[in-house]
């Protein structure tokens, strides 16, 4: 049905509390990318707030390669939200409740070509998230607050430190540096969301024989880098021009960077 057409109740403890998970799927020329990976996720998403839910039950694959062939977009963005379900507003849950499954899809957004051509300049900022950032929730406040304070300070967005000056991840992306040639992104642990592009650009590396490490990345060492980029679904890359007013590499995409952004399918 039409987007502005679809219901949920009030009640639904999503809307109430955030009590759900989500998934950002793309759809190039009409094949989900990365599919089984994004539905892995979810799983351990689900099985992270204690859903109680086997996502396979769902035939989420069908819903979502109809959903894209009746949207009738060639690069779709595909959005899954899933819910604790609706009951009466109230911390604990106390019966066993219908999970509330929701799916949209909408034409992939067409980023401004310079965001890939001059790169984006991010802050940095103090990590003001819970303890469980590997589990994709709904609950996103703390990420819009950083994410509009950066915007609003005229950045693109902001590098999430812990309070010994760690890089995690921005607001809504995983971060990359090219340090000597070598290829670094912080470790998969729960303090970030273990993203599908990471891991796919991990893999493309250890294919392509870019040399490549998970490892603690911290400011001073990023500030030095000679590239930066960071990654999701729906942006693929975007390399870094600055961080905190400071010219990363020349300020322009660096080729490793260039090189990993040929890897995805298609970019519009
Ligand atoms: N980190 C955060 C906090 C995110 O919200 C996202 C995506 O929305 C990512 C990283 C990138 O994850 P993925 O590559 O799976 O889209």
């Amino acid at each position: 049905m039409p987007l502005g057409e679809a219901m949920i109740p009030i009640e639904d403890r999503g809307f109430q509390f955030a009590d759900g998970v989500y998934e950002v799927i793309v759809a190039y020329e009409g094949q989900p990318f990365l599919l089984d990976e994004h539905l892995a996720r979810l799983q351990r998403s689900a099985d992270g707030i204690v859903l109680g839910l086997n996502c396979s039950s769902l035939n989420l694959e069908g819903i979502i390669q109809e959903g894209i062939q009746r949207s009738g977009y060639d690069d779709v963005l595909v959005y899954v939200q899933i819910t604790r379900g609706v009951t009466s507003r109230q911390h604990a849950v106390t019966t066993e409740l219908t999970p509330s499954v929701v799916l949209t899809f909408k034409r992939k957004p067409i980023y401004e070509p310079q965001l890939r051509t001059e790169g984006v300049s991010l802050e940095t900022t103090a990590d003001i998230r819970w303890s469980h950032c590997s589990i994709k929730s709904i609950a996103l406040l703390a990420n819009i607050m950083i994410k509009n304070a950066a915007k609003h300070r005229g950045f693109f967005d902001a590098i999430i430190l812990t309070d010994e000056n760690e890089v995690l991840e921005t607001s809504c992306a995983n971060v990359f540096v090219i340090r000597e040639g070598v290829l670094q992104t912080p470790p998969a642990s729960d303090r970030i969301l273990h993203g599908i592009t990471r891991g796919f650009l991990l893999d493309v590396a250890r294919k392509e024989g870019i040399a490549n490490e998970e490892c603690a990345v911290d400011l001073e060492m990023l500030l030095k880098s000679q590239e930066v980029f960071i990654t999701s679904s729906s942006i693929d890359i975007f390399p870094v021009r600055s961080v905190d007013g400071i010219t990363i590499g020349d300020g322009k995409p660096g080729p490793i960077t260039r090189r990993l952004l040929s890897s995805f399918p298609k970019l519009k």
